[in-house]
């Protein structure tokens, strides 16, 4: 006798949103009844959970235009959702939901708790009160339009609906859900695929021995010149030294633009031209390493900018030769270090690359080349800076996207 094939029953959705990040969530929260979220872990917004170092920074308190202003090439795409929906109105709506915000000295928005639980629980709050339905554990691994979408999770379930979202963000962390497979999906439905690469990414440096003991060391406003293949490019921010290599603002903010191979020049002492041989003047008694504590560096990077360049750190002021002073300035205004790697996707916190915003409707989110299909999230091709851009960049292209209704 044949074996009875079990038939699995569809579930009908009129929107489905595969992804319960940042901007599912918001998307979800915008669509209310009729909405779908679909969520591959047993719970939603894991990536949410570790942002900030488990605290958060959901968005920051700048003008729209100051972040727009930030957002570099992605400002005129973005700019439709984050005027739908910006970092007032992702206020209003967690304090609606019983998460107050906290906004820091420094601008950046977090829950009052500085618990990233606490804004997670209540984005799933506003979720289902506001009428949508999530569904956790449903991976779904394929997607196909015959009339209406039709996915297909890695169980064998099929969710059919007449409105797609793809929120599945990049593919950063991959253990936190977010895992490329999103990619898939939408490279089914039509769409082309710029390669992933790490974004908001630490850096190691070739030759970095001298500059180990320097671990742990920020600088504020360096600035900084980046070259690479693509051209030369000049940014300012906050520094931080690392056992391998940089990281901070500075770095994390740029690191889209480089790859091994590249040069970073640092600005350490702007003015050194007129700077050094001011204090080298006052205290030429001194060694060049306790003279040049009055250039307000600190003392082990001094020490390691000194045997980078292979300058002897106890030579006094007062003998030191003209091209030594040369040299001096040369490395405080422009220190050239190689870049040797970039973290990984693994570990980066974000990833460029992803879905082109050319073939993305920026008035709606709603794919240029799928009618009725709508992407939203890190998943679309942009890179931002560190300091809440990216979840507050993700919930307001969610948010755009949940907000388009077929009537
Ligand atoms: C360590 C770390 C710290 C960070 N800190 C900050 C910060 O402080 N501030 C900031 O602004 N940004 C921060 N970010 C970046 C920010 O978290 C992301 O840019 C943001 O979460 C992206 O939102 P999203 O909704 O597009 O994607 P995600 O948050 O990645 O959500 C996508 C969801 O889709 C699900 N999914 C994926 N594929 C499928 C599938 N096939 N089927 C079903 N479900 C699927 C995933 O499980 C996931 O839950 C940080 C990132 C990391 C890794």
């Amino acid at each position: 006798m044949k074996k009875q094939e079990k038939v699995r029953p569809e579930i009908r959705a009129s929107t489905a949103i595969v992804g319960a990040g940042p901007a599912g969530l918001l998307a979800a929260i915008a669509h209310g009844a009729g909405a779908l979220l679909l969520e591959r872990n047993p719970d939603a917004g894991r990536k949410l959970l570790v942002s900030g170092a488990g605290q958060c920074n959901f968005s920051n308190n700048l003008s729209r235009e100051d972040f727009l202003r930030a957002c570099g090439r992605a400002a005129n795409f973005l700019k439709p959702a984050i005027y739908q929906f910006g970092n007032e109105d992702f206020i209003s709506l967690l304090a609606e939901a019983g998460c107050p915000t906290l906004i820091r000295e420094d601008g950046k928005a977090f829950p009052a708790s500085l618990r990233a639980a606490d804004l997670r629980d209540a984005l799933v709050r506003q979720v289902l009160a506001r009428g949508a339905r999530l569904q956790t554990g449903v991976y779904i691994v394929d997607a196909r339009r015959d009339g209406d979408f039709i996915l297909t999770a890695r169980d064998g379930r099929i969710i059919r609906c007449s409105r797609l979202i793809l929120a599945g963000g990049g593919c950063s962390w991959p253990q936190t859900g977010s895992d490329g497979s999103v990619y898939d999906l939408a490279r089914a439905l039509g769409h082309s695929i710029v390669e992933p690469r790490p974004a908001l990414a630490s850096i190691d440096v070739e030759d970095y021995a001298h500059f180990r003991d320097c671990a742990g060391i920020s600088l504020r406003d360096v600035n900084a010149v980046f070259r690479s293949a693509r051209g030369r490019h000049e940014a300012r921010g906050d520094l931080l030294w690392t056992h391998t290599g940089l990281s901070g603002p500075l770095i994390l903010d740029n690191s889209h633009h480089l790859d091994r191979g590249d040069s970073i020049s640092l600005c350490l002492l702007p003015g050194a031209e007129e700077k050094l041989p001011r204090i080298l003047r006052q205290h030429p008694r001194h060694t060049l390493l306790n003279a040049l504590k009055f250039a307000s560096l600190p003392e082990s990077l001094i020490r390691a900018l000194l045997q980078h360049q292979g300058i002897e750190s106890g030579q006094v002021c007062a003998q030191l030769s003209r091209p030594t002073r040369k040299r001096l300035v040369a490395l405080l205004t422009s220190l050239r270090l190689k870049v040797s790697r970039i973290e990984s996707l693994k570990t980066c916190m974000s990833t460029a690359g992803g879905v082109p915003l050319a073939e993305v409707r920026a008035k709606s989110m709603e794919s240029a080349l799928c009618p009725g299909l709508f992407l939203a999230g890190e998943l679309l091709d942009y890179s931002l800076p560190s300091g809440g851009f990216n979840i507050q960049a993700a919930a307001s292209t969610g948010y755009l996207a949940g907000r388009q209704k077929i009537y």
